[in-house]
């Protein structure tokens, strides 16, 4: 099983992730955390990296997609697998179509009011990934332990980018994939509960 789920940046794809890859078995890809990981160990390409992360901007499609490609070959890929935030350009997509076949793709559907919000709100465990928001979680710590924290880009000057980045760039992607019969449509403007169920029931109709 080979997925991808797309949406805006705060729609939920961390949180659904967690839970559509245990529940299938699957690894759960966000390159995202590849790229804080990448930034954290201070390597080459986590300086390369960090310059456009920090501006709410895509960090430039050859990083991502040769990082994708060492990723999917690890053993806990045998499987199957979900990306979550990747593919993001229309270069990223017709990249990994010459990689790997693609069985379903699920758009997360949040308005933009909405994501500003719920993005504002975003506390993460550097430890273990987790995400929590404030209006529902009153501890300054993860579950796993970690001390929480507000991510640089989840800052509201940098939120703003970050969505005309995923309208120019990456909602495209939602024809991309209709057009190849693989997409599926989730409200993710509910519950994380309720949006987990509506996408189970896509996924096993
Ligand atoms: P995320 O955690 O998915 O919101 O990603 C955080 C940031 O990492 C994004 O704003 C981009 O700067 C960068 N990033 C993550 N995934 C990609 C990707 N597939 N293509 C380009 N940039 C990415």
């Amino acid at each position: 099983m080979k997925m991808i789920l797309l949406g805006p940046p705060g729609a939920g794809k961390g949180t659904q992730a967690k839970g559509i890859a245990a529940r299938y078995g699957i690894a759960h890809i966000s390159t995202g955390d590849m790229l804080r990981a990448e930034v954290r160990e201070g390597t080459p390409l986590g300086r390369e990296a960090k310059a456009y992360m920090d501006k709410g901007q895509l960090v430039p499609d050859e990083v991502i997609i040769g990082m994708v490609k060492n990723r999917i070959a690890a053993p806990d890929c045998q499987n199957g697998f979900l990306f979550d935030g990747f593919p993001r350009t229309t270069a990223q997509a017709e990249a990994l179509e010459k990689i790997t076949d693609i069985d379903r793709v699920i758009d997360i559907e949040v308005p933009d009011e909405r994501l500003i919000a719920r993005i504002s709100g975003r506390r993460m465990c550097p430890l273990c990934g987790a995400t929590y928001h404030v209006s529902t979680y009153g501890s300054s710590h993860c579950a796993c332990g970690g001390v929480l924290y507000q991510r640089d880009d989840d800052r509201a000057e940098t939120v703003a980018v970050r969505l005309t980045e995923y309208h120019k760039k990456t909602a495209p992607l939602i024809d991309f994939y209709a057009q190849r019969g693989k997409l599926l449509t989730v409200n993710g403007d509910a519950p994380v509960d309720a949006v987990a169920e509506e996408i189970a029931r896509e996924l096993e109709a």
